[in-house]
Order: C-alpha cells, then sequence, then structure tokens
C-alpha cells in the first residue's frame, strides 16, 4: 500500500492566504508601486500566493534602513556572545517549523517534500548554527613590525564588518540560498538586503517572520521581493558596500559591471558544466547511482549538476544502461506525493529552456537514450520533463558547453587520464567535478588537475557548513561557508599605536 500524500498544515494554508509584504526597517509595507505579482505551484500551474512586487523605490528605502540599523541602531553594540545566540535561536526555531517550510518550499519550487526537509531545511539548520559558532571567533593579529624611530610599535589588526550587504538569491534552493547569504553576513555584525527569486520568495518570507521573532533589530534584515529590476537596483545602489549573489553567468557579468560605479565588493556564485568523471577501476553499482544523482538532484537544478558524464572504456555500457535505466524509471509528480522522486521544472520559462536544449540536442545529431523533450505520460499539466540521457554526443553541441539547469546529462568516453582532465577542463566553468575510481593515487592526481572549486571523490553534491563553496574561472569569486565566508564578510583594519 502506498502512502498517504499529506495534507497542506493549516499553518502553511493561513501563511498562503496571507498578506506578503517587504519587511524595510523592521516593519511589514507594501511595495511602493502598490503592486504584486502571483506565485505559483510548478505542479499544477495554480496561483498559491500574491507577493509585494517591490522595486527600486523599495530597494533604496531597504538600504537606508539597512544602512541606520547599521551605523545607528543596536546593531553595531551588539556583542558577539549577543550575536551567536541570535543565530542559534533562529535555527532552533526554523528546526521547529521543519515542516511548515518543507511544504512551503515543495509548494513553491515543485521539489519532493522528503527533499526538502532532508536537504534545504536541515541544511539550513545546520548552516545558521555553524555560524552562530563563528560571530564570537572572528579574531585579529598581533603583527611584529620594525620601528622606524627607536620607540616601540604596537600593531594589531580588526576584523570589522563590511557593512551594508545586499543579497541576490536563485530560485532551485530558495532558503537554502538565504541560510548560506545571511548565516556569514550576521555573524559577522553586518546588515542585509535581501532579494529572492522571484518564482519562490515564499521560504524567505516565513523565514524574515521568524528573524523578527527571534529578536534581531529592526534594520539588521530587509527582504524585498521582486524581479530583476530590484536585484539590479541592489546590485548598483552607491548606498551598497557589497553584493553576493547566485544565479547565472550571464547575470553575474551585469552586477559587475553595476557593482563599479561606487566600487562595492562583489562574490559571484554561477552556472557550472561539472564533469562526472568515472574510470574503469570504479565500482560501477556506486559509481552509476552517484553520477545518477549528481545531475538529477533537484531536477538538475543545481549549480554543480554532473551534466557532463565522461565514462571509461570498460565501463561505459554498464554505466549508460544504468542510469537510463534510473531516468526512465524516476517517477514524475506532485512533491507532496511520497511515491514522487522527482518534481517539475521550477517555471514555464526553464520548462521551455530545458526542452529547447533537448531539441537542440537530437537536432545537432546525439541520441536520446532515455527521456527526451515530450511531455511525460499521464501528467497533463505541470513544468515536468522525464530525466533525460544524450549519447553520441560533440563538444561543440550547445547540450554540451551550455548550461542547461535541468535533468539532462551528456555521455562522453575517454582513454585516459591527462585526456579526460584536459576534456574535464574544456569549458568556461569551473564550479565542480566528481570522480569515480577505486585508485586513491588516480583520483587525487584528476582532483589536482581540474580547476574547479569543488572534487568530490566517490561522491557528488556532498555539502557540509564548514566546506567552503564556489567556482574557479566563470562560476565565479569567493567561497560561501566554512571559514572562507567569513572573508566575503569582514574587512581589515590595520592599527599602529606608537608606545614611545
Ligand atoms: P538569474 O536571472 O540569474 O536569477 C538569479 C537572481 O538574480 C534572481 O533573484 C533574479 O531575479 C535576479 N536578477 C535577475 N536579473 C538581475 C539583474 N540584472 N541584476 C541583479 N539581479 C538580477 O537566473 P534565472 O533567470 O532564474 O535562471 C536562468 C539560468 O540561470 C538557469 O537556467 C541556470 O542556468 C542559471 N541559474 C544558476 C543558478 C545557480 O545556482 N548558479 C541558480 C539559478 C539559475 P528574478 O528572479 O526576478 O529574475
Ligand atoms: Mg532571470
Amino acid at each position: 500500500m502506498s502512502a498517504a500524500i499529506p495534507e497542506i498544515l493549516d499553518t502553511v494554508s493561513s501563511f498562503l492566504e496571507g498578506e506578503h509584504q517587504l519587511l524595510i526597517g523592521g516593519r511589514w509595507v507594501p511595495a511602493a508601486s502598490g503592486e504584486s505579482f502571483a506565485v505559483e505551484n510548478p505542479s499544477h500551474e495554480n496561483t498559491i500566493a500574491n507577493v509585494a512586487k517591490g522595486g527600486a523605490a523599495d530597494v533604496n528605502a531597504a538600504v537606508k534602513a539597512a544602512r541606520h540599523a547599521f551605523e545607528a541602531g543596536p546593531w553595531r553594540r551588539t556583542n558577539p556572545t549577543e550575536r551567536s545566540q541570535l543565530l542559534w535561536k533562529l535555527a532552533d526555531l526554523i528546526e521547529r517549523h521543519t515542516e511548515e517550510f518543507a511544504q512551503l518550499e515543495s509548494l513553491d519550487n515543485g521539489k519532493p517534500l522528503a527533499t526538502a526537509r532532508a536537504a534545504d531545511v536541515a541544511l539550513t539548520v545546520d548552516h545558521f548554527r555553524y555560524y552562530a559558532g563563528w560571530a564570537t571567533k572572528i579574531e585579529g593579529e598581533t603583527i611584529p613590525i620594525n620601528s622606524p624611530d627607536g620607540n616601540a610599535y604596537l600593531d594589531y589588526t580588526l576584523r570589522e564588518p563590511v557593512g551594508v550587504v545586499g543579497q541576490i538569491i536563485p530560485w532551485n534552493f530558495p532558503l537554502l540560498m538565504a541560510a548560506w547569504k545571511l548565516g556569514a553576513a550576521l555573524a559577522c555584525g553586518n546588515t542585509v538586503v535581501l532579494k529572492p527569486a522571484e518564482q519562490t520568495p515564499l521560504s524567505a518570507l516565513l523565514l524574515a517572520r521568524l528573524i523578527c521573532e527571534v529578536g534581531f533589530p529592526e534594520g539588521v534584515v530587509n527582504v524585498v521581493t521582486g524581479f530583476g529590476d530590484a536585484g539590479a537596483a541592489l546590485a548598483a545602489h552607491p548606498g551598497v558596500d557589497k553584493v553576493a549573489f547566485t544565479g547565472s553567468t550571464e547575470v553575474g557579468h551585469e552586477i559587475v559591471r553595476s557593482s563599479a560605479g561606487n566600487l562595492k565588493r562583489v562574490s559571484l556564485e554561477l552556472g557550472g558544466k561539472s564533469p562526472a568523471i568515472v574510470f574503469d577501476d570504479a565500482d560501477v553499482e556506486l559509481a552509476a547511482a552517484g553520477v545518477a544523482g549528481a545531475i538529477f538532484f533537484n531536477h538538475g537544478q543545481c549549480c554543480c549538476a554532473g551534466s557532463r558524464l565522461f565514462t571509461g572504456p570498460k565501463v561505459r555500457d554498464e554505466i549508460v544502461e544504468r542510469v537510463s535505466e534510473i531516468a526512465r524509471n524516476t517517477k514524475l509528480g506532485d512533491g507532496f506525493d511520497p511515491a514522487t522522486d522527482m518534481g517539475p521544472l521550477v517555471s514555464k520559462e526553464q520548462y521551455e529552456r530545458v526542452t529547447g536544449y533537448i531539441d537542440s540536442g537530437s537536432e545537432q545529431g546525439a541520441r536520446v537514450l532515455a527521456g527526451g523533450s515530450a511531455r511525460p505520460a499521464g501528467l497533463d499539466s505541470g513544468h515536468f520533463i522525464q530525466p533525460t540521457v544524450f549519447s553520441d554526443v560533440k563538444s561543440d553541441m550547445r547540450i554540451v558547453r551550455e548550461e542547461i539547469f535541468g535533468p539532462v546529462v551528456c555521455v562522453q568516453s575517454f582513454d585516459d587520464l591527462d585526456e579526460v582532465i584536459r576534456r574535464g577542463n574544456d569549458t568556461t566553468y569551473g564550479l565542480a567535478a566528481s570522480v569515480w575510481t577505486r585508485d586513491i593515487a588516480k583520483a587525487h592526481k584528476v582532483a589536482a588537475g581540474l580547476r574547479v572549486g569543488t572534487a568530490w571523490i566517490n561522491c557528488h553534491n556532498v555539502f557540509d557548513a564548514a566546506a567552503p563553496f564556489g567556482g574557479y574561472k566563470q562560476s565565479g569569486y569567493g567561497r560561501e561557508m566554512g571559514r572562507h565566508a567569513l572573508e566575503l564578510y569582514t574587512q581589515t583594519k590595520n592599527v599602529i599605536v606608537n608606545l614611545g
């Protein structure tokens, strides 16, 4: 007997039906324009909420509130232990609302409830706890310097917050991306204006309520929901000291350009075209499940998705058969149905983008081994795509070169280690890679040879709040998570004291 489909919690229903305004300076306010926009459930294409459509005027107000909170509010005087406790309390409160967050994320993004619970919400809780720990450990150093004049000198450094931070996030892991941005920024004492993706603004709004509830001072976190123009206003704003962005490489380029006005600091976590490399000596069962998960997890909507699969000549047939089998057997459906393995893509726009890529692959001569762009049987509405496996691909095809951001993998063969490193690196991206082999030396050589920010060995998509994540090349710069994220959100002041 199959497990029952859970009901939408009363708390989630009433949240959805409520008003969704902007959080500016500790108050919930409508957009200056008075406009709102509809939020869709991508499984059924129905509207589930209406959210304020913030624009440049609202970004102005939010930046002003964040500036005031940074310079004049109590946040500046909040000591590290208090910041730590606020972050820890926030983590506890999110954990207590796990089911609400999981349901909202599933309704808004389409992902299975089980994934939302185990990945999105659980990692979010961990993430805030991890940075709660860092708030009390952000230290400067003392530096022995030469005396210019025979006097004694003391030189020390202070790690100070950057100031007002603009954070722009995507729709693939809406809550978790908010956590990746907010955790380190708040631990370091910055104030924030957060712009969630237009497709998935809901969990950030629930998070904002909890941020108010645990007692972060007003204006420390401001949330402006809206479209790309709100993000652009934030990136260009002269009152913003730093912008942190996760999303497409194309918008990343625009952000760098518009940040130039006041030379604000920028960190970017952009796209990828990550290789998953299976050597002939791999554990085939582990590798096949692993490389399938590498591309199909979260419907392929991961910046580090293993979208280029390279196989050694001896394991090729078995890996391809097993991955194709997994693709064919993936059960698509509503994220609330416990039988669902994979939900829909997030939006009609993404659906058209991904099916367009699949069609281009077929037109350019690649062979579809599983899936394809046809609507999966029995699903008349929703942005569903059957996981798709391509073979017979050439390295200049669009499906091999461009980020698809859907459950589509291209299989290629290789003969030796140097060749696969060279081909793995033959991309403008450099976010991640996985290597599957029982030979430890080979695994480390490949990890060293690939120009990527994360190399996984006999695994893929393993994340931890303590482990840095970010890109080489056009996958961006700066590292989120771990102690590395503190670099993004602090600046160093050097103090030189003449002791006489
Ligand atoms: P996107 O346009 O880069 O959106 C990411 C965020 O940036 C959203 O909050 C977006 O607002 C905002 N934004 C859009 N234009 C902006 C601008 N000119 N200045 C500042 N902020 C701006 O990504 P998308 O259109 O949602 O997806 C397109 C492709 O991007 C995907 O197919 C995928 O290839 C890639 N992508 C990568 C990641 C990743 O994790 N690296 C995540 C998502 C998408 P709106 O929501 O209103 O557009
Ligand atoms: Mg966009």
